[in-house]
């Protein structure tokens, strides 16, 4: 696998390999790779010959009260992951070279981007979709794979493909869980073993929402009150979103008669750990 951190090194990488006949692809990262990372690159594989994954710890997404600085970097590791997962190029651009001074373009994805996580974390889309777009434009990949798990950033990254025309195919793969039902997330060794044992409480509340959906529950406000009645059954585990959203323009649903997003983001009282999820009721996305 080789490791290249220069942005023009990556792009002429990656038009050689196009340019020799090969299908381009990227699942884009922050890093501290898990399970979940790894089922990103095992899909992306079934579908290009050069398999490229980035690693950036993207500034421009982090609130000023953010993780930034103490976000998980065991880059050892991810070496070792991505290559035995099939990678065949890690992407690891340094901010300076992504931001160089004088950096001024940032795109924003209007409406959809400042509803849910958006609405306590401002800036925080507007850092995922440049950011997503400069690695587009450097690795230029014909398909690039997104996790459901953070299925606000995976509405949002396709709607900006389509308002700008680009003309990467977005994949989504599924949420890989612990066995406690708790998402997987490089965030997660932040939790305490209190948190990390009531955090399951996220997934159990979702599961709930399923069964009630199935038994034919159609009140997007039943199925929200639902979800916050399991979760407020945990002191440690805090709700600071519960919705049901329409899949294309993230609004609340009060009566549902099409797919929806069941989405959630919870604060942990101890560390204070940011936890999302979300389950589809419907369908797919
Ligand atoms: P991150 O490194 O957290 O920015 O995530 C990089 C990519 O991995 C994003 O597309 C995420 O949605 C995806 N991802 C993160 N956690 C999971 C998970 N538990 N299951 C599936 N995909 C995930």
């Amino acid at each position: 696998m080789k490791i290249v951190n220069s942005p023009p090194e990556m792009k002429n990488l990656s038009l050689t390999a196009q340019s020799g006949g090969s299908t381009v692809g990227l699942v884009p990262t922050m890093g501290a790779l898990h399970e979940g990372h790894l089922s990103l690159l095992k899909l992306a594989c079934q579908y290009c010959d050069f398999l490229v994954m980035s690693i950036f710890v993207n500034p421009a997404q982090f609130g000023p009260a953010e993780d930034l600085a103490k976000y998980p970097r065991p880059f050892e590791r991810d070496c070792e992951l991505a290559a035995a997962a099939g990678c065949d190029c890690l992407f690891v651009p340094q901010p300076q070279d992504m931001y160089p001074e004088n950096y001024s373009t940032y795109v924003n994805v209007e409406n959809i981007s400042d509803t849910l996580c958006g609405a306590s974390r401002p800036a925080h889309f507007r850092g995922v979709t440049t950011v997503v777009l400069k690695l587009f434009n450097i690795v230029s990949p014909q398909i690039a794979v997104f996790g459901q798990k953070d299925v606000q950033q995976l509405v949002v990254i396709k709607r900006m493909c389509q308002d700008l025309n680009l003309s990467v195919k977005i994949l989504t793969a599924p949420i890989i869980r612990e066995e406690s039902g708790l998402a997987m997330s490089s965030r997660n060794v932040y939790l305490s073993e209190k948190e990390r044992r009531e955090s399951s409480v996220i997934y159990k509340s979702l599961m709930a929402a399923q069964e009630l959906y199935e038994s034919g529950e159609r009140s997007g406000e039943a199925i929200r009150r639902r979800v916050r009645s399991i979760i407020d059954k945990s002191d440690t585990v805090r709700p600071e979103y519960v919705e049901v959203v329409d899949t294309a323009r993230l609004k609340s649903v009060d009566k549902i008669d099409r797919k929806v997003i069941a989405a959630l983001a919870c604060r942990t009282s101890e560390s204070g750990t940011r936890l999302i999820d979300n389950i589809i009721l419907g369908g797919d996305l």
